[in-house]
């Protein structure tokens, strides 16, 4: 996979279409296609990193700051006092299906524990 073949680096780089929320320098956000919930929302680093496993201490503020966004978008979009969840999915058996790391946010319904 390079990062022309990658979705989401084509999103970032406007060449493929996005319910765009959010776009800074480093991160964009956008609705999932497939959404899970009524607040789906994938927030993703414009850097093409494929997964967690390729994280390195550069990377630890861009984490950070994909978090700070998720917050920001839960409560602009209404759902932060009810409740949210983030997740990333790590590797196949995690469920990862697209090779660019994304932090979900999810909200708008009842979540279950754990999730399968
Ligand atoms: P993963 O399974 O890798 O954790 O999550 C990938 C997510 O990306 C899925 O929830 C999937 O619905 C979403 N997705 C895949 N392709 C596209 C796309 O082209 N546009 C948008 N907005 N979401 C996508």
């Amino acid at each position: 996979m390079t990062e022309a073949d990658c979705i989401f680096c084509r999103i970032a780089a406007g060449t493929a279409p996005a319910d765009e929320l959010y776009r800074d320098e480093a991160i964009i956000a956008f609705r999932d296609l497939h959404p899970q919930a009524p607040v789906h929302v994938l927030v993703v680093p414009r850097e093409h990193i494929p997964s967690l496993l390729d994280l390195e201490p550069r990377h630890a503020e861009i984490v950070g700051r994909l978090h700070l966004v998720a917050r920001s978008l839960a409560e602009r979009l209404a759902v932060a006092d009810r409740g949210y969840r983030t997740v990333f999915n790590c590797g196949n058996e995690a469920g990862q299906s697209v090779w660019h790391i994304h932090l979900h946010l999810l909200a708008g319904r009842p979540m279950g524990w754990p999730p399968w």
